[in-house]
């Protein structure tokens, strides 16, 4: 099978014979092939999918001096009858764009994006594990190619989605720690962007809250350490009584798909989701009363995890075993990539290889 646009260079031996399923630590082992492409003199070209390797950069690339990086990470996982399936691909493509457009950065043509991806998943569908819940995790990435030093956007990059096999993430409860000296993201800052630089940011902040016996943290607004904002690489949902509140994303944000998913379906469900400023004296408040039901964070990579306890200034706030609301999305996102949920949004899309030419 041939695809019109990306050219195929397959490895000469799988290394799939050497991978074991049953341990999978999560991002360690990729699978045999990679999409690339490049962008040079103002257009993305040189489509291909080949065996995934080392690249060479050059020391004085602009990418590792001044961050022009971005990435993605979706999932694609195999239904009950053996099939491929993507989840919300094209919401994946726009959120690159538009980190893309916020680093000054090319955005990358989206019907090629699909291609790419169904193309990839499709050559390497073995790789996707069998186990309910494991999958093939889909790691877009881009970045800035110029030799050259100089604060200034890239005149070259580069596109590569790699697909790594991942076994069942069953994340223990999380622990938070709201944090009030560093922040992750200030209005009119990158906050809504995937790109490098945030991450970078976080660990250090990250390393004190785990001295403190925290998972992670809980970062709070830039100007008033007052709004909840999310948590590492997970948007954040509480249950207060019977409302089920998550954080307004107004650019601080990261624009998570997992949250919205979500909050469709609890829609569904008939629950309503408020989406607005919640602020930390709010959540202290609640838990006071004993209205603070649930607390959980949704990404790609878990899905849901469950909150255990939040730790603000002298407060530990331990939340109890109620995992309700969480396992309603968790079932309901894992049934629908398994096929045995009823697809009411159109979000489960099989990866079909490439288009053959006849
Ligand atoms: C990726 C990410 C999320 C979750 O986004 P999903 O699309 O649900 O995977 C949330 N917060 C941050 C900071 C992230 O990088």
């Amino acid at each position: 099978m041939i695809s019109p646009k990306i050219t195929i260079s397959r490895v000469e031996k799988s290394r799939l014979p050497q991978i074991d399923f049953n341990n999978l630590p999560f991002g360690k082992e990729f699978s045999d092939h990679m999409f690339v492409a490049d962008y040079e003199d103002g257009a993305w070209k040189d489509f291909r999918i080949e065996p995934l390797a080392p690249l060479s950069i050059h020391p004085g690339n602009l990418a590792w001096h001044y961050g022009q990086s971005i990435f993605e990470g979706m999932k694609a996982s195999k239904s009950k009858d053996g099939v491929a399936m993507l989840f919300r691909p094209e919401q994946h493509i726009i959120r690159l764009n538009a980190s893309a457009t916020r680093m000054c950065m090319p955005e990358f043509p989206a019907d090629m994006f699909i291609e790419a991806i169904n193309t990839l998943v499709d050559m390497e569908k073995d790789w996707i594990p069998p186990s309910e819940g494991s999958a093939l995790y889909i790691r877009p990435l881009m970045i800035a190619m110029d030799e050259a030093l100089g604060v200034r956007p890239s005149a070259k990059y580069k596109l590569i989605i790699m697909t790594l096999p991942v076994g069942p993430y069953y994340p223990k409860p999380v622990s938070l720690w709201a944090e009030e000296t560093y922040i992750r993201a200030a209005q009119g800052g990158v906050g809504e962007a995937k790109t490098a630089g945030n991450y970078a940011a976080s660990l250090y902040p990250a390393k004190l809250a785990i001295e403190k016996g925290y998972d992670q943290i809980m970062w709070l607004d830039a100007k008033e350490f007052k709004y909840i904002q999310e948590v590492g690489t997970m948007n954040i949902f509480f249950v207060i009584g019977d409302k089920i509140v998550t954080p307004k994303t107004t650019g601080t944000i990261l624009k998570g798909i997992t949250k919205d998913t979500a909050i469709q379906i609890l829609k569904h469900n008939g629950y309503e989701v408020e989406q607005r400023l919640i602020s930390i004296d709010e959540i202290v408040e609640a838990h006071g009363k004993g209205e603070l039901k649930e607390v959980f964070g949704s990404g790609t990579a878990a899905v849901v995890a469950k909150v255990s306890k939040i730790g603000y200034r002298d407060q530990v706030m331990e939340l109890g075993d109620n995992t309700e609301i969480g396992d309603l999305i968790k079932s309901t996102i894992n049934g629908l990539r398994l096929g045995t949920a009823t697809d009411h949004w159109n979000w489960t899309v099989p990866a079909k290889g490439p288009a053959v030419s006849v």
